[in-house]
């Protein structure tokens, strides 16, 4: 195992090995970056060292926020608590519409301005009455080490663990990335290998083996978003066959949340998702199978709102990230029927409602 080269910062990396001419072969994501000394990979946060691959962001964020759990989305797991929120710094992806693409993209590591211990973060999250933290902002598997090691001081202080993710990640270390979560709300960001490679710089079939794993192999609760972008992955064919393939792979009762493009980025003359096609995404989803298919970061009640799979009832209502109606019994049971809500639910509801609560880490150091 490599040494740390004592910047404050930097922390032994795992999943690499060194190969015959001297480069350091990165075996965390499908891309295998194969780096000299001193070089970093495309995530740029790992970085070949004569000892191995350091991690040179533990410990440090681009900022935290406390949010409403139903933002990462999650509408099936602790519905209206708060989640502590941070990313860090960099992306194993290139996704030319990235919506968070100053953290994600971002060369400087001046935007990391919150430092934070995992027992800090543990603290924060206890003191200001969230049930969970959630690896967000930019994607938790590059940072592996530091997610690894929040997510054991969160779970020794009762605190859940939520990783947003693209899931391009490999197979040995997704089992340790996995073991230490509760919940994931997974990008499957189209349904074509097309897609992944020219506007993502990745691949579809490592997402769909990890969804696979996470599914058949772990306990975590997992939600998939696809965001629609207009004339690149929002065709009635491939909609119907990802669909399909959610449910006969991973399961009726896995969430699916269909959500709206803006311009952004490398993508600013591709116009914004009309409303139609979300609510056109869950008619076909719910055609298919899939039980709660949710339209996304718009104002629709009809479409955001839980309904019992199996009478209909409306069990959960949701205005965007608020909740409008808790029609759930104590053991998370249809009032009508009786049927169980798939999920992760406490007997009521949180309170947290939809603020943003932006946090000072020092507070709590
Ligand atoms: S995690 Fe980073 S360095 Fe490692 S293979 Fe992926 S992009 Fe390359």
């Amino acid at each position: 195992m490599a040494e740390t080269d004592g910047t404050p910062d930097h922390h032994p990396g795992r999943y690499w090995r060194r190969l015959d001419d001297g480069r350091v072969l990165c075996e965390l994501c499908p891309r295998l970056c194969k780096l000299k000394t001193g070089q970093r990979g495309l995530c740029f946060v790992r970085m070949a060292t004569d000892t191995g691959i350091e991690l040179t962001t533990y410990g440090r964020s681009s900022g935290f926020c406390v949010d409403p759990i139903e933002k990462k989305p999650l509408n099936h797991f602790l519905p209206g608590s708060g989640v502590l929120s941070f990313g860090t710094a960099g992306c194993n992806l290139a996704c030319r519409f990235c919506q968070n693409w100053d953290i994600s993209k971002s060369r400087q590591m001046d935007r990391l301005a919150d430092t934070a211990s995992p027992e800090a973060i543990a603290r924060a999250a206890v003191s200001l009455g969230c049930r969970s933290v959630a690896f967000t902002y930019n994607d938790p598997v590059i940072f592996l080490e530091y997610a690894v090691d929040v997510a054991q001081a969160c779970h020794a202080a009762g605190i859940s663990t939520v990783a947003v993710t693209a899931a391009e990640i490999l197979p040995e270390p997704r089992r340790e990335f996995f073991s230490n979560m509760d919940a994931a709300n997974v990008d499957l960001k189209a349904f074509t290998e097309d897609f992944y490679g020219r506007l993502c710089g990745g691949s579809l079939q490592p997402v769909l083996d990890t969804l696979e794993y996470v599914a058949a192999e772990t306990d975590v609760w997992v939600e998939l978003t696809t965001l629609l972008i207009p004339g690149e992955n929002d065709s009635d064919d491939e909609l119907d066959r990802m669909t399909r393939w959610v449910v006969e792979r991973l399961g009726p009762d896995v969430p699916m949340h269909f959500t709206a493009f803006h311009p952004d980025f490398k993508m600013l003359r591709t116009p914004a998702t009309p409303p139609s096609t979300l609510t056109r995404a869950r008619r076909i989803a719910t055609a298919n199978g899939v039980r709660f298919a949710y339209t996304g970061n718009v104002h629709d009640e009809g479409g955001g709102s839980t309904y019992c799979a199996h009478c209909g009832e409306l069990l959960i209502g949701r205005d965007w990230y608020l909740l409008t109606a808790w029609n759930l019994d104590a053991g998370a049971r249809c009032p009508s029927c009786g049927s169980t809500c798939p999920g992760r639910f406490e007997p009521r509801p949180g309170s947290w409602g939809p603020r943003r609560l932006p946090v000072n880490m020092s507070e709590f150091l």
